[in-house]
């Protein structure tokens, strides 16, 4: 049986009095619920804040990304093991702003999600397809490319310490959210393609859904046979939503 994760990602919001606020409503209004974990991707510069707030709570945290380097004159980047030093659990490697805003390419994803794990760090695989790879039946054929370009870095057997996130570029952020049965149908694709490497690796792997989730559709969502769990910006945002979401797993 597959633990949901519940994930917030604050991406580049808010300051850090509104991350230590919105970080204690959240701690104060959490009902542990033993069917999934709980996690929030922060902005670097706010993790040390939250490793002491969330400190022996069940609220993991996580960063938006990762280097692709271990060290050296990589300005502006940090590494996994300078998250590492934080209790960082997770971080999310190749979100689509990132792919799309700041030139990630498959290849750097790779490597981000290499050497995620070379300091236990869990990366966070985010993939999905643009509206018009949709409208042009290329949706499979994109996941499968993006998550082929890890496997082939990183080998099959690293996916059994990883989180996938399918994310639909075009439910990000815009209040449409891809129907249960949409996402559901790409996760199981998902599933699939692992499985015909590894089968105990599907089987125990958490994808995640992505993409305008809230408490209004979190259930339905949730409720699909293949979706582990969400990762979620704007709602995220909001203590009372974010909850809300954890809560009805
Ligand atoms: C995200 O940032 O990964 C995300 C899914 O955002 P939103 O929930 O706002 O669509």
């Amino acid at each position: 049986m597959r633990q949901s994760l519940i994930m917030g990602n604050w991406k580049m919001n808010g300051s850090r009095e509104s991350a230590k606020s919105l970080s204690s409503a959240i701690l104060a209004g959490l009902v542990e619920n033993e069917n999934a974990t709980i996690a929030v991707c922060v902005p670097y510069v706010y993790l040390s804040d939250l490793q002491a707030l969330t400190a022996n709570s069940p609220v993991e945290i996580g960063a938006q990304n990762v280097a692709d380097q271990a060290s050296g004159a990589y300005t502006g980047e940090i590494s996994s093991s300078m998250l590492q030093e934080f209790d960082c659990k997770y971080a999310l490697v190749g979100h689509s702003e990132r792919r799309s805003y700041y030139g990630d390419t498959d290849a750097s994803v790779a490597a981000r999600f290499c050497e995620a794990q070379k300091n236990g760090v869990i990366p966070v695989l985010c993939i999905g397809e643009t509206l018009a790879e949709r409208e042009q039946g290329d949706t499979f054929n994109v996941v499968n490319t993006q998550l082929d370009a890890v496997i082939a870095v990183a080998g099959i057997a690293a996916l059994a310490n990883a989180v996938i996130a399918y994310e639909p570029v075009w439910a990000i952020g815009t209040g449409v959210t891809a129907s249960d049965d949409q996402a559901q149908e790409v996760h199981k694709a998902i599933r699939a393609r692992i499985a015909s490497k590894d089968q105990a690796i599907a089987d125990n792997m958490q994808i995640l859904y992505g993409g305008s989730m809230k408490a209004a559709n979190a259930k339905g969502l949730l409720s699909m046979p293949d979706i582990d769990g969400g990762l979620i910006g704007g709602a995220s945002l909001d203590a009372e939503s974010f909850l809300a979401i954890y809560h009805s797993v």
